[in-house]
């Protein structure tokens, strides 16, 4: 049994407990393109909203919802319509937490609530439009948390999570934030380019086991494989060091870590050191194979060629940088704190390469399945829990106030 349990702030505690300019900073990144198109989806949202509490007829679906106060609850909510000629409607089968969803829950995050929870899913297509050609109705399929268009210069480029064709950050089941595409957690769920968002599952490859590659395991992996072959041709022994959370009462869970670690292991690293504060996910880490330190031993731990820093805090990007040897490379999740100290006159003389920031996630997803149909990768190792989603207010009220690390639903 998990030690911590978390209480939902309310709106008001929220508000109080939120730097204004982390506010500020979020909405800043929102608008970076297509401001129109957001505030666009905005009124939609409202107005739909409005349209559909005085005309309960129109078509419904059930989804799950968390309420200002942090309450998770089944509502009546309306059904995607149906697709254009390029999107689908896709029917998901296997949910699964992200790191981010506790502190989005509890109102830890500058996030407004209430919204439509969950954007881990894989899902069975139910509907596609007159110009889909890559997936058919019936067909099983990772649907990637990020809305991609794939025609756009950047989706083009493989930078999905960037795509110009619309708002930044659109995304599944951040309400307000993502741009009111809807939750995972839910019976319906639209997917407005079918063909360069959806990627279908291989056969015999369980929908459960591989929830999460719609966002965590390949963030995990992002961190990871773009830099360790090239680290381990140069020094075969090469340590990879892992920061998952510097304080021992944090609500973001940590799997995205544990997916770096095990994508590690997956590419032939020998030593992976993973530093954590919660003695329960040391022993999870440890578990998994790998070599496990507190925050206070960190200090004495040598510098590292390759550190991943998935804290989500200002203090774990400080802490990375600084543990980083000499031409190594310090991927980091970054914060949502609007600034953090880095120790920059450090980087310059080590000549580290720093990465912060999101995974083009639709680009990931077939080299992360690549590796879990070679069997060498094994995402569902990391899984707490598996439930039915009919039981999804309590199971997910469970995660969201314990320190637990994936909870996994599926409709079987
Ligand atoms: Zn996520
Ligand atoms: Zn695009």
């Amino acid at each position: 049994m998990a030690a911590t349990r978390f209480r939902p702030y309310g709106t008001v505690r929220q508000l109080a407990t939120t730097d204004p300019r982390d506010m500020a900073a979020a909405s800043k990144g929102m608008f970076g393109w297509n401001a129109d198109q957001r505030f666009s989806r905005l009124r939609t949202a409202v107005a739909k909203a409005t349209r559909e509490r005085f005309s309960p007829g129109r078509e419904r679906m059930r989804a799950l919802v968390v309420s200002p106060s942090g309450r998770l609850s089944w509502r009546q909510v309306p059904a995607p319509p149906p697709p254009g000629p390029l999107g689908a409607t896709v029917h998901p089968i296997a949910m699964a937490t992200c790191d981010l969803d506790r502190p989005l829950v509890l109102g830890r995050t500058p996030f407004p609530r209430p919204l439509q929870l969950g954007h881990e899913c894989v899902a069975e297509v139910v509907a596609v439009g007159s110009q889909v050609q890559t997936v058919q109705v019936g067909d099983r399929v990772v649907v990637p948390f990020e809305i991609s268009c794939g025609k756009c210069s950047a989706c083009q480029a493989g930078l999905t999570g960037s795509c110009r064709a619309v708002p930044p950050v659109s995304m599944y089941g951040f309400g307000l934030i993502g741009g009111h595409w809807g939750g995972t957690y839910a019976d319906l769920v639209g997917v407005p380019y079918a063909d360069a968002m959806l990627v279908p599952l291989p056969d015999g490859v369980d929908p459960a086991a591989v929830a999460s590659l719609a966002d965590t395991v390949c963030d995990g992996f992002r961190h990871v494989a773009p830099h360790l072959p090239r680290l381990l041709e140069r020094d075969p022994g090469t340590e990879v060091l892992i920061i998952g959370s510097l304080a021992s009462r944090y609500p973001f869970s940590v799997s995205t870590a544990l997916y770096a670690a095990l994508t590690a292991q997956a590419l032939g690293a020998r030593r992976i050191t993973f530093c954590e504060a919660r003695s329960q996910v040391r022993e999870e880490a440890a578990g998994l194979g790998l070599e496990t330190i507190t925050p206070s031993e960190l200090r004495r731990h040598p510098l590292t060629p390759l550190v991943v820093d998935i804290s989500g805090s200002p203090r774990g990007v400080r802490t990375a940088l600084t543990k980083t040897a000499p031409d190594g490379v310090c991927s980091s999740v970054g914060t949502l704190s609007h600034a953090a100290r880095i120790p920059a006159s450090l980087l310059f003389v080590r000549n580290v390469t720093v990465h912060i920031g999101r995974a083009h996630t639709r680009t990931l997803i077939p080299q992360v399945l690549e590796l879990v149909t070679a069997t060498t990768l094994h995402p569902e190792a990391v899984t707490t829990r598996l439930a039915d989603l009919d039981d999804a207010p309590k199971v997910l009220a469970d995660h969201m106030t314990s320190d637990t690390t994936k909870t996994i639903l599926t409709t079987d």
